[in-house]
């Protein structure tokens, strides 16, 4: 059945029906499994991923670690209910040293990295990319709202591992996600590739608290020798990760696999329902307005120095569009 969001009620006569078979790119199906109290997201990203990394034209190892950001961020930020903006952003000692992800709810995304390409020899995943730093994601509820931001380490691991760390930590609530990312190679089109990407992101919400417990909590700074106090899992959160493990990257990333039917695949035997997608577009809130304001919070000195071959050339980072001014209409005049 469909309806508008997760926390609409549910009554015993809700309609069943089939998972649909048509997939559907760039968008972020909520679901539930009522039996195991799990709830979730499933991203299936297309053209809109392809978009945004095709016009940077990184690297692939670059393109594939940032479309890993972009699909967690989808997977975090599109549970925002307000007209608000959740901006995932790594900072790091690695190749791949800056990655900034924009989520603005409800549907646009942007997104870029920095990198090193010297220090991109083959054969290094997203964690040697990412190397050490950290991972912040902040949810920014506009001007009258206090932000909120999230922290947490990056030790080698990938994004996938810095979220369970997240979540474990921060959020307290059993977490597992899961991401891929993948180049889509079709013939008929000289050879050219295309960047797709999906993901899963589960949750275990049970009524009571107490189920919730969770087994893996690092110790921390025990003395040497205490006994560690082992926690049994709920046996619902044991059975949904043992079926979120069984996700395979093709299955995530399978143009031809609707994202219905991924969701029954695993979820059938205990009754998956989803609720309404939600539409993912790549698009960038730059605007010459917005970089001519920018450009006037500078120190004048600062703008003067801006001025090359008669002109001031601004770049958007995130979009690559470029924004030509005047010395006169930067302010800049008195170079
Ligand atoms: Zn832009």
């Amino acid at each position: 059945m469909t309806s508008q969001s997760p926390d609409t009620k549910i009554t015993f006569t809700s309609p069943v029906r089939a998972p649909s078979a048509v997939p559907v790119d760039d968008a972020v199906i909520p679901f539930e499994v009522n039996a195991l109290d799990l709830r979730g997201r499933l991203t299936r990203m297309g053209p809109a991923l392809d978009e945004i990394l095709t016009k940077h034209d990184y690297p692939a190892p670059v393109g594939k670690l940032l479309g890993e950001a972009i699909v967690l961020t989808t997977l975090l930020g599109s549970s925002l209910k307000f007209d608000g903006r959740f901006i995932l952003q790594a900072q790091t000692d690695g190749p791949v040293s800056f990655l900034i992800v924009d989520f603005q709810a409800p549907d646009r995304l942007r997104a870029y990295a920095r990198y090193d390409v010297k220090r991109l020899t083959p054969g290094l995943d997203s964690g040697a990319l990412l190397g050490k730093g950290h991972l912040a994601m902040t949810i920014d509820q506009g001007p009258d709202m206090s932000r909120y931001q999230g922290l947490v380490a990056l030790d080698g691991g990938g994004l996938e591992e810095a979220a369970h760390e997240y979540f474990l930590r921060s959020e307290q609530i059993p977490t597992r996600v899961r991401i891929a990312v993948g180049e889509e190679f079709r013939g008929g089109e000289g050879g050219k590739h295309r960047w797709r990407a999906g993901g899963l992101l589960m949750q275990f919400l049970p009524k009571a608290p107490d189920r919730a417990r969770q087994a893996d909590l690092h110790p921390g700074d025990a003395p040497e020798g205490t006994e560690l106090h082992t926690v049994a899992e709920d046996d619902a959160w044991v059975e949904g990760q043992s079926l979120i493990r069984t996700v395979e990257d093709l299955e995530l990333i399978d143009p031809d696999l609707s994202g219905e039917r991924l969701l029954y695949r695993l979820f059938h035997e205990r009754g998956v329902r989803v609720f309404k997608p939600l539409a993912l577009q790549a698009r960038c809130s730059c605007s010459r307005e917005a970089v001519s304001s920018m450009l006037k919070s500078f120190e004048p000195k600062d703008r003067a120095e801006m001025v090359k071959d008669g002109k001031v050339v601004v770049t958007c980072e995130f979009c690559s569009s470029v924004y030509e001014f005047s010395p006169a209409e930067a302010g800049a005049e008195d170079a």
